[in-house]
């Protein structure tokens, strides 16, 4: 089931960011530390009132080359592609601008949901300044302020009416969703074709209701597919389209959607900072996760290049040291095979659940083998371990106190319940709580 999308729009130094980061608040990704990876926060998800939908600040999507009105256009342009429902900010100490009027324009005839929101009104006196707003045609204006958090929940009440009641549609079938994202001419829309070549494809069709993602059932092997085509969207010439925050955008919301994420990468070109910070993102949606080093064909002397080519992935994505990692070429589809087995293979690992009586010996195996160290002259005692959900594996250890738990001693229990279950392909979790 795919999340509500909520993009927030208008001119500069309104208070987009303000409210974007006020709405997602701290939010604590699932990597604690992933080097080389910066987070660029224009895509998060936010929650308000039991509904979880993801936010997008569109003025983050920086498109500054372009002259000012352009900018604001295209960035009214991207809510309206991307979002369920747009938030349309204006500040109520400046009045309507121009600019203000041709974003209301847009969103109008979009006939996207939009709230209308005045910022700055930063007290009950200033609540005169909120009637001029009705002339833009959008309905109520609602009055905020971003700096001192208020009115936001009426702003998000009216918000979440809005949000489509058809999300859970067919994502929810036991199809393995899969999305391959990479930076542009890795091959990814070449793999799609030679993917999809080999199998039988049922149906292509245009997901829910944004119109640009297609996805493409298919049939191998008696398992049904979905690929989540990011690559084959269509291109428009949008000043945008080509900007890299709005390809994260993209690859993130694909991600979302999918079971297991295909990190493509170039053979030709090896790896570049902007594959790991991609890889990093992959990472951090807690999806499984298949490398694929594309364009094998243009390596020779392939067999110690292979292993040369895998020890620097190994090297670099530290992080994915769970993903399986396959060589192929799309273009001359030598390899393919080996790819569909990969992703199998780490669906099945990432929705795998484990018995608990057998996950209890493995621990303390585990602990007779590597007793649990001792912290400022305290032991840890591992009392009982279950795993409490799938997608991905994720294990609570019951302690006597979580604070003893070192993050090698983690690492440890880790690798060895790894090593018991096969969990190739997906990341796992383990916390530790405390037994009470
Ligand atoms: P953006 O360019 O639309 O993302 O705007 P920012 O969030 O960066 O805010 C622009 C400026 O407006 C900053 O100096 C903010 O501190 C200020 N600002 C944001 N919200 C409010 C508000 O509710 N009241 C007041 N007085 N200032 C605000
Ligand atoms: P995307 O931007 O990631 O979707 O990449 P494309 O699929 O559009 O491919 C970019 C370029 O790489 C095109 O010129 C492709 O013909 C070429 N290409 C894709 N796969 C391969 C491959 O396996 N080997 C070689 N030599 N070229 C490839």
């Amino acid at each position: 089931m795919r999340k509500s999308v909520v993009a927030i729009v208008g001119r500069p130094n309104v208070g987009k960011s303000t409210i974007f980061n006020r709405l997602v608040g701290e939010r604590i990704s699932i990597v604690e530390d992933v080097p080389g990876v910066t987070r660029d926060r224009i895509y998060s998800e936010a929650e308000w009132l039991n509904h979880h939908f993801n936010l997008i600040d569109t003025g983050g999507i920086d498109l500054s080359d372009e002259p000012l009105i352009v900018q604001i256009r295209e960035q009214a342009e991207i809510a309206i592609q991307e979002a369920d429902v747009i938030i349309f900010l204006v500040n109520g100490r400046e009045g309507i601008t121009a600019a203000d009027e041709e974003v209301a324009q847009l969103l109008y005839k979009s006939n996207k949901p939009v709230v209308l929101a005045v910022n700055k009104i930063d007290n009950y006196e200033m609540q005169d300044l909120l009637y001029e707003y009705y002339a833009l045609g959008l309905g109520q204006p609602f009055p905020i302020s971003g700096t001192h958090g208020l009115g936001l929940g009426d702003v998000l009440d009216e918000t979440v009416k809005y949000f489509p009641t058809d999300l859970s549609t067919e994502d929810d079938d036991d199809r393995i969703h899969f999305s391959l994202i990479g930076r542009p001419n890795v091959g990814k829309s070449s793999l799609v074709n030679a993917i999809l070549g080999e199998g039988r494809v049922i149906v292509s069709d245009l997901a829910g209701t944004t119109k640009d993602a297609i996805d493409t059932d298919f049939n191998r092997d008696e398992r049904d597919f979905k690929i989540i085509d990011t690559a084959g969207m269509r291109k428009r010439g949008k000043v945008y389209e080509n900007t890299e925050k709005y390809s994260v955008l993209r690859a993130l919301k694909a991600i979302e959607r999918s079971d297991v994420v295909l990190v493509v990468i170039d053979a030709e070109e090896g790896i570049i900072e902007q594959d790991k910070k991609i890889a990093g993102y992959a990472h951090e949606s807690g999806k499984a996760i298949v490398i694929v080093v594309n364009k094998w064909d243009t390596v020779d002397s392939k067999q110690d290049r292979m292993k040369k080519f895998e020890d620097d992935i190994r090297q670099q994505f530290q992080f994915l040291s769970y993903a399986p990692v396959v060589f192929l070429s799309a273009k001359t589809t030598k390899r393919i095979h080996t790819l569909m087995p990969k992703v199998i293979e780490a669906s099945e690992n990432h929705a795998k659940r484990v018995k608990t009586n057998v996950l209890n010996e493995v621990v303390e195996d585990a602990l007779a083998m590597n007793p649990t160290p001792s912290i400022k002259g305290q032991k840890m005692k591992i009392l009982y371990t279950t795993q409490v959900a799938t997608k991905p594996p994720t294990f609570v250890v019951f302690v006597n106190d979580p604070s003893l738990m070192h993050f090698t001693y983690e690492r440890f229990l880790e690798n060895r319940i790894r090593e018991a279950f096969g969990f190739e392909g997906t990341p796992i979790k383990i916390r530790a709580r405390q037994r009470s």
